[in-house]
């Protein structure tokens, strides 16, 4: 098994002392393009975190806090640091003294306890959460909700959760063992997730439909739970390390199986578990295990021969990297190599396709103007590449530039590359099938 190499693992504590100030980061920074302004840079940012640490910012302050929070956490400035600044492990510890301040009322911590410590880690709540917004949706409650004009009473953030809501598809069962069978050669756990089987099931079906086609024996931890991202982000290190103990334990059957992802959050975050419970004394050195297990869908089927597809898929996609594949994970040609192997399919590039979409986890929701700033490039840039379809390895990424081209009323598609692929060997399928039957 080929091993991962961690990107570039600087200490939290002295990352910033390796900025040299260049201003190099500045170019790649979405929130720095949109407003030019110093603090709204990766360079500004990392001064802030330093006066903070040094006691001249408070961590509390608005001003602080307004532009710690309008970065996106891309780690484009990551990429383009020649120094191995390692951005996001400060920014990190800037969310955590943030949280620290918060002062949140009873209501918002009983909401906080709910959704991060309840929701995001049951997978019941989560089903029953999801299940009655697409009783909501199908009842045609929501159209009468919509018209009615009362989500314009409800918090800003609610009612922009609420148009935000794609068509919620059925959530599949995918029937798959606990572990890979033991004698075969490629054995796989696949990572499930928290929103990715209520919002995305037909993709984590695609990906199991592809991963058996070649020859990949699979199973489907019961224990594992929520990675921990939106947990890390929000500044909440005890639980991301707690819901990283539980996956850790979970996925430890086979020691053996590679554990694949098709959501590049969900796989940025298990690939850092080894850099997360680093000081834990029993979880350490399991943890850094666990971490060179993992591979995003795309980069472990890029690393395997893979079977022929025949069938032509004549469709024009682009492809768009999410932030946490492409920089976090450094994954870039992979799920390009795949789509090449699909015939007919005519890859085109998007301008700027390394460059963030404004989804970023919840921030969307919490920074909605930045973000619809950020989706009109985007969307700009796939209307000039004359693509039929987009194609992006992460969900929030999907929903996002859905929500933008359906905005529009733009008949191009938002897809997974898994999907694609999926459907060549489909019609290869299908094909059969018709012509056995006849
Ligand atoms: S590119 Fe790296 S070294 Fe240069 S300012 Fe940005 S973070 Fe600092
Ligand atoms: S993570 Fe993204 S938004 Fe935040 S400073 Fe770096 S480039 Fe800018």
């Amino acid at each position: 098994m080929a091993a991962y190499t961690q990107p570039c693992a600087v200490a939290p504590e002295t990352a910033h002392l390796d900025c040299i100030h260049c201003g190099i980061c500045l170019s790649a920074c979405p929130t720095y393009l949109q407003l030019g302004v110093e603090a709204d840079s990766p360079r500004g940012r990392i001064y802030l975190i330093q006066a903070m640490k040094d006691g001249r910012v408070s961590a509390d302050s608005l001003n602080f806090q307004q532009h710690m929070l309008l970065c996106l956490e891309c780690r484009a400035c990551e990429t383009a640091c020649p120094s191995g600044v390692r951005f996001s492990s400060m920014m990190d510890q800037a969310r955590v003294e943030m949280r620290n301040h918060r002062r949140l009322s009873v209501f918002g911590k009983l909401t906080y306890w709910f959704v991060y410590r309840k929701a995001f880690t049951s997978r019941k709540i989560m089903h029953l959460g999801f299940r009655s917004l697409r009783l909501y949706q199908r009842s045609g409650l929501q159209r009468m909700v919509r018209a009615s004009g009362v989500l314009g009473l409800l918090p800003r953030r609610m009612a922009r959760m609420e148009a935000l809501l794609p068509r919620i598809p059925p959530s599949p069962k995918l029937n798959l063992p606990e572990t890979p069978s033991p004698e075969s050669d490629r054995k796989a756990f696949l990572f499930r997730g928290c929103i990715m089987p209520e919002l995305f099931g037909p993709v984590h079906q695609a990906t199991v439909r592809v991963l058996q086609r070649n020859g990949v024996s699979l199973g489907l931890p019961g224990k594992q739970t929520c990675c921990g991202a939106l947990h890390l982000h929000d500044g909440d290190r005890d639980a991301a390390r707690r819901l990283a103990r539980q996956n850790i334990t979970a996925f430890e059957e086979d020691r053996e199986a590679v554990i694949v992802v098709n959501a590049a959050g969900c796989g940025a975050m298990l690939k850092e578990y080894g850099e997360l419970l680093s000081a834990d004394p029993i979880f350490a050195e399991r943890a850094q295990a666990f971490s060179r297990r993992v591979r995003d869908v795309c980069e472990y089927l890029d690393s395997i021969p893979i079977q022929r597809v025949i069938e032509r898929v004549d469709l024009k996609v682009a492809y768009d990297d999410p932030c946490h594949l492409l920089h976090a994970q450094g994954i870039k040609s992979a799920p390009r190599n795949l789509l090449r192997t699909i015939p007919g399919l005519q890859l085109v590039e998007l301008r700027d396709a390394d460059r963030c979409c404004g989804s970023a986890g919840i921030y969307n929701i919490l920074q909605p103007e930045m973000s619809a700033r950020i989706l009109d490039e985007k969307i700009a840039n796939i209307i000039r590449s004359g693509a039929e379809v987009v194609a992006s390895g992460n969900p929030g990424c999907i929903l996002q530039i859905r929500a933008g081209l359906d905005a529009r009323n733009l008949p191009i598609q938002a897809v997974h590359p898994i999907e694609l692929l999926d459907k060549a060997y489909s019609l290869r399928l299908s094909k059969h099938s018709k012509s056995a039957k006849s």
